[in-house]
């Protein structure tokens, strides 16, 4: 493999990962990151909360060449998981709580490997003296960051990629490290939001300051990755996000339903199994409720006492002509299940309006 970059093997991978399917692709530089202190800053403040797999493997997460040793390239790609159609909030019925669109359909983890290892392994196979790392999430790498540089979008002051061509803050990414030495694609370039703060104005706990979201006041964090009972405060949130929230990407100029965004179709893997749950369900799930054990592993990574917690919060909120007597005994019976923890039961005896 000669020193320079390989053009026409880039134009090829590149190639396969569009009729694979991928809405967007690029290669970048396997490099340091930027925002390195930028990072380190924001963690030193505690903003990662309880993820602290965020701290762990940090100089891999920093710099890709120390995951893969000898790595020249990533290879980078995105899919869309929604076309930004509004979605209404779960207001009539019974008491139901939304899950953010990104874990509605099949399992976005699976669905990026299923069609970037075999590409990977081709390339294994061609180039043995090489490696191509498939990296979906499960690796410490800056994804975000190579994925700018590698032309798949810009990022908001949400934090969030907002990708090329109107794909909006709608994707999910994936990347390729190799040591092969591939031509680097464009970046986009430029600050997509200027004087712009719709995102910081939308998000119903304050958690965003510009280019920086407080993981700790986040809902998605919070319903998701928290262990425990949140800060008081958090019963007080006025919207009824369950699992994850929408609502900065929701309020993003660059995510909106245009008719360019309608022009990228989204695949079918991620079309919504299921949009919300109502309340009353999840706080009558058991761990081998057919229910609980067919959600996706995305949807898994909240514990059983935890989508309770979630739901018991969602609750603590209803206004009380929204209860019913399923509501009720559902909230009664997570009090005297003793296979909950204590906080979840002593959540559901302050729960009732
Ligand atoms: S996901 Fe929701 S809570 Fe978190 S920053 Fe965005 S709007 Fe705020
Ligand atoms: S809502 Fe506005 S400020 Fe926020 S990411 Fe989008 S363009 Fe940027």
């Amino acid at each position: 493999m000669s020193a320079a970059p390989d053009l026409a093997l880039t134009n090829e991978i590149l190639k396969h990962l569009r009729e694979a399917g991928f809405a967007r692709v690029g290669v970048c530089h396997a490099a340091p990151v930027d925002r390195a202190d930028a990072f380190q800053s924001w963690l030193a403040a505690g903003h990662h909360a309880d993820m602290r797999y965020m701290a762990e493997h940090l100089a891999e997460r920093l710099d890709p060449r120390v995951m893969v040793p000898g790595a020249q390239s990533v290879v980078c790609v995105a899919d869309r998981y929604s076309d930004g159609r509004p979605d209404a909030r779960s207001v009539d019925g019974a008491p139901a709580g939304r899950i953010a669109r990104y874990a509605r359909g099949r399992d976005y983890h699976a669905v990026l490997r299923e069609r970037l290892e075999p590409i990977a392994e081709s390339l294994r196979n061609r180039f043995p003296g090489q490696r191509f790392r498939v990296c979906v999430d499960t690796a410490p790498i800056a994804e975000r960051e190579h994925a700018v540089r590698a032309g798949i979008g810009r990022i908001g002051k949400h934090t969030l990629v907002i990708g090329q061509g109107g794909l909006g803050s709608w994707i999910v990414l994936g990347a390729i490290v190799t040591t092969v030495r591939l031509q680097p694609t464009e970046a986009a370039g430029g600050d997509p939001c200027g004087s712009c703060t719709r995102c910081i104005d939308a998000c119903p706990t304050q958690a965003i300051e510009p280019w920086k979201v407080k993981a700790d006041r986040c809902i998605s964090y919070l319903t998701i990755e928290h262990h425990g009972e949140p800060a008081a405060w958090f019963r007080e949130r006025s919207d009824d996000w369950l699992f994850g929230c929408d609502a900065c990407i929701e309020a993003c100029p660059h995510s909106q339903w245009t008719v360019k965004a309608r022009m990228s179709p989204v695949r079918s893997d991620y079309a919504a199994l299921q949009r919300h749950f109502t309340l009353e369900a999840v706080l009558r799930w058991r761990e081998t409720d057919p229910a609980f054990q067919s959600l996706s592993p995305v949807l898994r990574r909240p514990s059983l006492a935890n989508w309770k917690r979630n739901a018991l919060l969602l609750a603590a909120g209803l206004s009380a002509d929204r209860w019913n007597e399923g509501l009720r005994a559902a909230v009664c019976a997570c009090e005297a299940d003793e296979t909950l923890p204590i906080s979840v039961r002593q959540l559901a005896a302050s729960t009732h309006p």
